[in-house]
């Protein structure tokens, strides 16, 4: 199956609402109507809804960087689901490392997470990844098998439907330092084949997997014209509007 290409930018903790503002105008600009590939900006919770409305109309998505599973209630600094859907988000990136390593996320919250969003037809890009030491200690399957397994448990293969999974080695996110192309289709490869075994063949030949990790204009054609590798979630590029316009323009 032909997969259309996914590319979604991590705003990560930058940009006031009003540099939020600018930087999705300049995309608008260079972006809107590209129809080639699906594509999201994914901005601070303050800065969504000053993305959304510049962005309203156009085919570029946006999306939170987290959520939390409760609707409403005393959760002292957490954001809902609803609240991501009514301030103008169809996407919400879950399990990123940076989540795993600073703030205490595990495959069970994770988990809880993506079954909240899909529960307010939010779409997830669901974040796996190995650190360098796991790598070094070949453990990168077994580590992105528990990832992806607790993450996924308990959802139904048609709602895979709603799910992007992004490849994120944590030695290559913010560091410069890239996965090969053929490191990445690797784990790419095996992350579609624990879908297939999980889910079945036409939930595995659907889904698309995005590659993070410091991609760059510059590596950016190489990297996504691997046969599993179908976008990009891209952190420190998508900052600047013309690397992410050469991002997105070298998806297939
Ligand atoms: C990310 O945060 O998801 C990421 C891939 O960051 P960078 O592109 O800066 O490595």
């Amino acid at each position: 199956m032909a997969r259309r290409s996914f590319v979604a930018g991590n705003w990560k903790m930058n940009k006031t609402p009003d540099e939020a503002r600018a930087l999705a105008s300049e995309l608008r600009a260079k972006l809107e109507g590209y129809g080639k590939c699906d594509v999201a900006v994914c901005p601070t919770f303050l800065a969504i809804p000053a993305v959304a409305e510049v962005l309203r109309g156009t085919s570029i998505a946006v999306g939170g960087q987290n959520l939390f599973w409760e609707k409403s209630g005393a959760y002292t600094g957490e954001i809902s689901g609803p609240m991501l859907t009514a301030a103008g988000c169809t996407y919400v990136i879950i399990g990123h490392s940076e989540r795993r390593q600073y703030f205490g996320e595990t495959d069970e919250t994770v988990n809880k997470r993506i079954k909240a969003a899909l529960s307010h037809k939010l779409k997830v890009i669901f974040c796996v990844g190995e650190t360098k030491d796991e790598r070094l200690n070949n453990v990168t399957e077994k580590v992105v098998r528990k990832q992806m397994e607790g993450g996924l448990a308990g959802l139904k293969a048609e709602e895979l439907a709603s799910i992007t999974i992004a490849y994120e080695p944590v030695w290559a996110i913010g560091t410069g330092l890239t996965a090969t192309p053929a490191q990445a289709q690797e784990v790419h490869a095996f992350i579609r084949a624990l879908i297939k075994t999980q889910f079945g063949a036409s939930a595995a030949d659907a889904i698309r997997i995005q590659y993070g990790g410091s991609v760059k204009a510059d590596n950016a054609k190489e990297l996504l014209s691997q046969p599993d590798i179908d976008g990009a979630l891209v952190g420190g590029a998508s900052l600047i509007a013309n690397d992410f316009e050469a991002i997105v323009k070298a998806a297939k």
